[in-house]
């Protein structure tokens, strides 16, 4: 990895409160690489969702300096438009639209947002429904599909777009066992492919697998970044020791 490229993603210092007073990021300096594949964990209510939200500025802070690719965040509407042309976000929720079937939930944005005629949008959406293996249910409606298909489509929705990041939020933790291995064979193949990825996951044994660092947040703060080998091996705060003894 070219260690003088600009990074994917830069926060320098970040810092930011709740209106209720609460401090839920404190601090956070963090640079990820093009192509790095980052874990994020740590206990709930640690501020991984808010850290996560801020990278494609679904929540605004008040200190400090968040880069996407150089742009910067706060710099006004079109920053921020064009920071979310860059970054893809699946939460745990798919959030699908249940009216449209699958291929329509992921040409609507291509098409409103991003100026694609409708045969160019579908053509790009059933090239991501082949990705994430899911093709053959595209004129199904989400609540015809599994939990872990469903899923599976709004990973590739997100693709659609053509993020350079994609952001999970805890991708898994809605589903029943025995999905989560299908949606997490899709995220490790776009991690193989080279995508940028930030996840926030509970599921370790994947983290040792895939990821090149692991993050542990408590109380707002970055706590560890480090190598999994390392993390998993040698956690470094008594925290975060305690918190894998409960989640491993
Ligand atoms: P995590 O994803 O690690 O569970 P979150 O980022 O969701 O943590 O939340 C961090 C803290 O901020 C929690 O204490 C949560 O209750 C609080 N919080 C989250 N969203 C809001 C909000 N919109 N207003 C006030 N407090 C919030
Ligand atoms: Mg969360």
């Amino acid at each position: 990895m070219n260690a003088s490229a600009q990074p994917m993603i830069r926060f320098q210092r970040v810092n930011k409160w709740f209106d209720s007073g609460l401090h839920v990021l404190r601090d956070i300096d963090l640079s990820v690489q093009p192509g790095e594949r980052v874990v994020v964990c740590g206990p709930s209510g640690s501020g991984k969702s808010t850290l996560i939200r801020c990278i494609n500025g679904l929540e605004p802070f008040q200190e400090g300096e968040l880069t996407v690719s150089g742009i910067r965040l706060g710099d006004g509407a079109k920053a921020l438009a064009a920071v979310r042309r860059q970054v893809g976000m699946v939460f745990q929720q798919f959030n699908l639209f249940p009216h449209l079937t699958v291929l329509e939930n992921l040409t609507l944005a291509p098409t409103w947002v991003g100026g694609l005629s409708k045969v160019e949008a579908a053509e790009r959406a059933m090239a991501q429904l082949e990705r994430v293996r899911i093709a053959e249910q595209a004129v199904k409606y989400p609540l015809q599909l599994s939990g872990g298909q469903q899923q599976r489509v709004a990973i590739a929705r997100a693709l659609c777009l053509q993020p350079r990041v994609m952001l999970f939020d805890e991708p898994t933790s809605a589903l029943d066992p025995e999905m989560v291995k299908e949606v997490l064979d899709v995220i490790g193949e776009l991690a193989a492919q080279g995508m940028t990825l930030l996840c926030v996951t509970h599921e370790m044994a994947f983290a040792r697998a895939m990821a090149d660092r692991v993050l542990f947040m408590d109380e707002g703060q970055i706590l560890e970044d480090a190598p999994p080998a390392e993390f998993f091996d040698r956690p470094a705060s008594a925290r975060a020791a305690d918190f894998l003894s409960r989640v491993i």
